[in-house]
């Protein structure tokens, strides 16, 4: 196991009813911006709830944020924070909401061009305080220090990291998720099984707990992901797939291991070219991955197709072959098609998702730093 120092601030309150504790949560601060995306929250109840547990605290609002949030959207957001000398954040929603939070924490305090952070890893000294109510398991960043923003102007979809954006508690009822609709049940299912693979499927380092923990999170989601659909008032279920989502991506899982990433970086510049939604581009890339890199990966793939699929076969190749479609069959299953064509895009797309790699420099992605702009667009065009 390779060495790591690991500290998760986030307080995570989970369970039914638990948005009666926003009010003394958000008691120590002077001014709120309540930060939501498009109205779901109107519509099943949480808005409501939320701003009951306000009543006390002086707060005002921002909605709008969209799915895969926009710099041009959020960068409004940070003028008002300044404007209105507000001292703390409060996001209400999936990760699109949580993501543009922390970037409007960012950039409300930041010296210069706020889409610095973005495209050239500008370092943030600073941000504003913030918390969140997550509405839809999928994507972590109710406890991690990552952010995802989208230039629309530029069909440019980048990422963030820090220390400083890690939420200061999240709050997580199942019920809440109770009115998702199943497309984004299942992409929020498939968006945690890939985040535990990118970095579970990897090389070995002799850290079964690791392993151990990775593979208890894809087996639950791939024995609760499927009953969200078919049984989507199931507390239960919701309760498991959600803690699951968190743990995928709140660091634990990630230390002392290698870590992979290039499903998600190619997947991210699906979306800013093409508009999928997240969780398809990464149902679209990380079966051909598989494939492209099962040399790299045979150790583990191999264990995983053992562990995860109960596969034993002798055959090595065999076993393989089927931990991948496997892999593709569950996503399927969850309603989530795994071809870029299966979305209407063609070869002609390949090429321009590549030079939008190179145009971001993600060319030396995965464990290795061996997939190469070659190597993603091999990757492309087994996925097609
Ligand atoms: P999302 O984009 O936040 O939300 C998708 C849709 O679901 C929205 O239309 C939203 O509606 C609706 N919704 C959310 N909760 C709902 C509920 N309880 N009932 C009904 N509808 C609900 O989806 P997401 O998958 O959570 O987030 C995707 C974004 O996160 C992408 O930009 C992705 O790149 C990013 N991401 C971040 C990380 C990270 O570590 N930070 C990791 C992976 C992905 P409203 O807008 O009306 O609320
Ligand atoms: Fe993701």
């Amino acid at each position: 196991m390779f060495n790591f120092s690991f500290h998760n601030p986030t307080r995570i309150i989970f369970g039914r009813e638990q948005m009666t504790q926003l009010s003394n949560l958000v008691k120590p601060f002077q001014k709120v911006l309540l930060i939501y995306g498009g109205g779901s929250i109107k519509n099943n109840g949480v808005y409501q709830q939320v701003t009951a547990a306000l009543t006390e605290s002086s707060f005002i609002e921002f909605s709008g944020v969209e799915p895969n949030p926009s710099f041009e959207t959020l960068m409004r957001a940070a003028d008002i924070v300044r404007r209105e000398k507000i001292d703390f954040i409060l996001a209400v929603g999936g990760g699109s909401v949580i993501d543009g939070a922390k970037f409007v924490a960012a950039a409300a305090l930041f010296n210069g061009d706020a889409w610095d952070i973005l495209a050239k890893g500008a370092k943030i000294t600073e941000a504003v305080p913030l918390g969140c109510v997550l509405t839809l398991p999928a994507t972590g960043t109710e406890s991690n220090g990552n952010s995802v923003v989208t230039r629309y102007e530029t069909q440019e979809k980048l990422a963030f990291s820090s220390p400083l954006v890690y939420p200061q508690f999240a709050i997580l009822d199942p019920t809440v998720t109770y009115s998702l609709p199943p497309k984004q049940a299942a992409n929020g299912v498939v968006d945690a099984f890939v985040h535990v693979m990118e970095q579970y499927l990897t090389y070995p380092v002799n850290a079964p707990v690791q392993d151990r923990f990775a593979e208890g999170l894809l087996l639950t989601l791939i024995e609760e992901g499927p009953k969200v659909i078919a049984d989507p008032e199931n507390y239960e279920v919701r309760a498991n797939v959600m803690w699951a989502a968190t743990m995928a991506l709140n660091g634990l899982i990630g230390q002392g291991v290698p870590q992979d990433w290039a499903t998600h970086m190619i997947g991210h510049e699906i979306t800013a070219l093409y508009g999928l939604d997240h969780a398809q581009t990464l149902a679209i890339v990380l079966p051909a991955l598989m494939q492209q890199q099962r040399q790299q990966k045979r150790a583990k793939l191999l264990q995983y197709g053992q562990r995860v699929w109960q596969l034993q076969h002798q055959d090595e190749e065999r076993l393989i072959d089927e931990a991948i479609s496997h892999t593709r069959h569950f996503f399927e299953r969850m309603g989530v098609p795994t071809r870029l064509t299966d979305y209407g895009l063609n070869a002609e797309v390949v090429d321009k998702l590549v030079e939008k790699l190179v145009q971001h420099k993600m060319v030396k992605l995965g464990e290795h730093g061996d997939i190469t702009p070659e190597v993603s667009r091999s990757i492309l065009q087994q996925a097609l």
